[in-house]
């Protein structure tokens, strides 16, 4: 697709890192799958993916886990 942030990239499949910080915890996921402009370097994230990550960092949130880095598998 057309970047909608630079509008002159095309976005391309590739993998980029999430952060998540709540509350103390700091969450990052690894690999997670993106598309991203050739550009300007804009990452865009399916809804699917995020929804996943969000639930994957309240579980571990819920477990404890102030700090991680973690690979991102998919639900
Ligand atoms: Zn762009």
């Amino acid at each position: 697709m057309k970047c909608p942030i630079c509008k002159h990239g095309d976005t391309m499949t590739g993998t980029a890192s999430i952060t998540l910080e709540k509350n103390a915890a700091t969450l990052v996921f690894k690999g997670v799958p993106a598309q991203i402009c050739n550009n300007c370097g804009e990452e865009y994230f399916t809804d699917n993916i995020t929804q996943s990550i969000m639930k994957q960092a309240e579980l571990a949130i819920a477990q404890g886990v102030q700090i991680d880095v973690r690979q991102y598998r998919a639900a």
